[in-house]
């Protein structure tokens, strides 16, 4: 798979680039609204991803050599169902053809990321995907 291959699983929900919570006996990761500052929330797209390294050293840029770490992505990553051998879901752009599929099936993040959280105090943020992007699939 190439650079351009790899690049274009991406799904663009922007799910990834909220702030997480992990639970240190259990390792348990917690996803909340609260959006990287980087994150266009309304596109969910990065706003500068060529230098986001250097501008979020906290950004974890994802390689295919890290596949067998990717259980802390969401369920609907394809990086995480491919990792785990399973198929691309039918909203998939790359299924689809339509870019804003993803956003049409209630899977991105516009409707819920919320920008300038608190990072100290995220615990009141902390979301269930498959509860909170009812809401956005909705509205869709
Ligand atoms: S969760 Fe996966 S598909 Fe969604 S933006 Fe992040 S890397 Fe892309
Ligand atoms: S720097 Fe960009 S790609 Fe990384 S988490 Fe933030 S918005 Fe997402």
């Amino acid at each position: 798979m190439n650079h351009q291959q790899w690049e274009s699983l991406c799904d663009g929900c922007g799910r990834c680039c909220l702030h997480k919570l992990e639970d240190e006996d259990d390792g348990t990761v917690y996803y909340t609204r609260a959006a990287c500052e980087l994150l266009d929330i309304k596109t969910c797209r990065c706003t500068d991803y060529e230098n986001r390294k250097r501008l979020m050293p906290d950004c974890i840029q994802l390689n295919v050599e890290q596949a067998e770490y990717f259980n802390w992505l969401p369920e609907t990553c394809a990086y995480r169902l491919l990792a785990e051998g399973e198929a691309l879901p039918e909203w998939h752009p790359l299924i689809t053809g339509d870019a804003d599929s993803v956003i049409k099936a209630g899977i991105s993040v516009r409707n819920i990321a919320k920008p300038d959280c608190d990072p100290e105090n995220l615990f009141p943020e902390i979301i269930s995907f498959s509860m909170d992007l009812k809401m956005d699939s909705d509205e869709a």
